[in-house]
């Protein structure tokens, strides 16, 4: 993702009037910025369904289906976020399982 300091580097060349070959540089990093922020929102958005869904459950009085492990298909009792964006979810046994799509592997740990 794109720092505030590129950012600002960006913004200041702009201000400055700086053209050139810098320009298309410059656009690959905002287009690339663009997409990886365009994918944590569809994420979150997904996370913030699943949470209306169990939250409405809870209101009612509704018995929520467990839900599954992708990785290993096991219920799991909660799952976080992995930076950049992969997930770990956690089982009640205490394994956890790991999925980081970024680098196109799953392993557990
Ligand atoms: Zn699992």
């Amino acid at each position: 993702m794109l720092s505030d300091r590129d950012a600002d580097e960006i913004a200041r060349g702009r201000a400055n009037g700086v053209g050139g070959p810098l320009i298309g540089k410059w656009v690959d990093q905002l287009l690339a910025d663009r997409k990886e922020r365009v994918a944590q929102i569809r994420y979150l958005r997904q996370r913030l369904k699943q949470a209306f869904t169990y939250l409405d459950g809870l209101l009612e009085g509704r018995k929520l289906p467990a839900v599954h492990c992708p990785r290993c298909g096991k219920p799991y009792m909660r799952v976080s976020g992995l930076s950049p964006n992969g997930m770990v979810y956690f089982h009640a046994d205490r394994t956890e399982c790991r999925l980081e799509p970024m680098n196109g592997r799953a392993h557990d740990r």
